[in-house]
């Protein structure tokens, strides 16, 4: 499969390319040329299937021959060797749980893929190693290290702000050892960030190959199609047809969902919910797209004031704002209202729902309201003991701490700390 540039539709690439390079020149993503709808016998045969056979499906026509059938069924059953239940709220509202994987957040199943294709264009480059480099502000960075621990090839570079993630996020990327190395960084997480986009400029490190392991990474945006195929294996919605709401921020997730609904999937409408970083939103209101700088809330893994993935979501839909209005809507709340759905949720349902699954509830409940002949599914992208602060204090409660989260508890922390950008280019020569 080639993927061109949403920059320059003339620069295209194989996927290896697309996977290693992340970013297109001129800052373009990489979107697929071709998406060809799966067989309808095979979408209205879900319910038979196992996950790693819909999953190889969803995903082979954007490997094509690159990666061999017999491997790339390999990676996909390694990279979903978990659950991702249903649970049925009330009559008209279900959820689709992402967080059962190593580290409770929804990002596992892309960093798992992408690290598993990178080993396998890297497996026969003995000394050249790709270090992937990634900053993070929380949740991306837990995922990524575990995704790429013990891959051969890989080394991971990992900066985050040192104080500023909470002890569960940090204890997730400084106990793991082997490929992964935690820089801890002294200042917030857009120093680590102006660090991370210095490195990938800098001619001193051109006999690195370095890679980030974003959300723009197609190989880490094309396996969360997976969700939406094992969601639709389970709802079975008396002729109804579904509406599914996606808690956003970089809208790489919802993005994915609209791929899979090109595949064939029978979704009628996607919800984007976002917390006050509303570009989205406001945008379906103005038709004029505006970035803002990001605004903290504590829905925090969706504090993005400038959605990367939203013109792939555009592309999907040509570029007309008339048609992407048919299936598409957006709302914006704020962290009250956020707090009030965890409590609506807890105390009438006995949901116990993290902040982004929150914002996802509410954006479902929103267009329900307005159209209530349609059958409800949001997502819920992170366990609520990730946010463990703040859903005990909203909820007055005490979560019991899951045996993935505890398991690290008790490992000692390994970090380098570094303080300049100069410190950052000492270590990646150093390796
Ligand atoms: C990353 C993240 C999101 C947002 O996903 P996007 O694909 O960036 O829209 C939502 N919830 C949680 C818990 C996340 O970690």
């Amino acid at each position: 499969m080639k993927y061109f540039s949403l920059q320059d539709k003339s620069h295209s690439v194989s996927f290896e390319e697309a996977v290693v390079n992340g970013i297109a020149p001129n800052r373009g993503l990489y979107f697929p040329e071709q998406i060809k709808p799966l067989p309808l016998a095979f979408i209205n045969s879900l319910h038979e299937k196992d996950n790693t056979e819909i999953a190889l499906k969803a995903i082979s026509q954007f490997i094509g021959d690159e990666i061999p059938v017999d491997i790339l069924r390999t990676i996909v059953s390694e990279t979903i060797d978990f659950d991702f239940p249903v649970e049925q709220i009330s009559d008209d509202v279900a959820v689709l749980e992402l967080f059962h994987g190593p580290t409770m957040a929804f990002k596992d199943v892309g960093a798992r893929f992408m690290a598993r294709c990178l080993g396998y264009f890297n497996r026969e480059k003995k000394d050249q190693k790709v270090i992937v480099l990634v900053a993070t502000s929380g949740d991306t960075g837990g995922a990524v290290a575990h995704g790429f621990l013990g891959v051969k090839g890989v080394e991971v570079v990992i900066l985050y702000p040192s104080g500023k993630v909470s002890d569960i996020q940090e204890k997730q990327l400084t106990t793991l050892g082997q490929n992964i190395t935690a820089l801890e960084v002294d200042g917030t997480f857009d120093d680590c960030q102006d660090m991370v986009k210095n490195a990938f400029l800098d001619t001193d490190l051109k006999t690195l190959t370095l890679t980030s392991a974003n959300s723009i990474n197609v190989a880490r945006w094309l396996p969360q199609m997976f969700y939406y195929f094992f969601a639709v294996k389970q709802i079975y919605h008396a002729g109804l047809p579904l509406v599914v709401s996606v808690p956003s921020g970089n809208f790489g997730n919802i993005c994915a969902g609209i791929m899979a609904q090109k595949l064939g999937l029978p979704i009628a409408h996607f919800v984007a919910s976002t917390n006050v970083n509303d570009s989205v939103p406001a945008f379906l209101n103005s038709g004029i797209f505006e970035p803002k700088p990001s605004v903290s809330t504590i829905s925090n893994a969706m504090d993005v004031g400038n959605p990367s993935n939203f013109v792939r979501v555009q592309q999907l839909f040509d570029q007309n704002l008339e048609a992407l209005k048919c299936q598409f809507s957006a709302y914006s709340f704020d962290d009250a209202q956020t707090r009030e759905a965890m409590k609506k949720l807890y105390e009438s349902y006995k949901y116990l729902a993290d902040p982004h699954g929150a914002v996802g509830y509410l954006g479902l409940k929103k267009f329900l309201n307005v159209h209530p002949k349609y059958h409800g599914l949001f997502l819920e992208t992170a366990h609520p003991v990730k946010f463990l602060e703040e859903v005990e204090k909203t909820l007055n409660l005490q979560i019991p701490i899951p045996p993935q989260i505890a398991s690290v508890m008790d490992k000692p922390k390994t970090s380098i700390r570094i303080s300049s950008y100069e410190e950052l280019k000492g270590v990646l020569l150093g390796r």
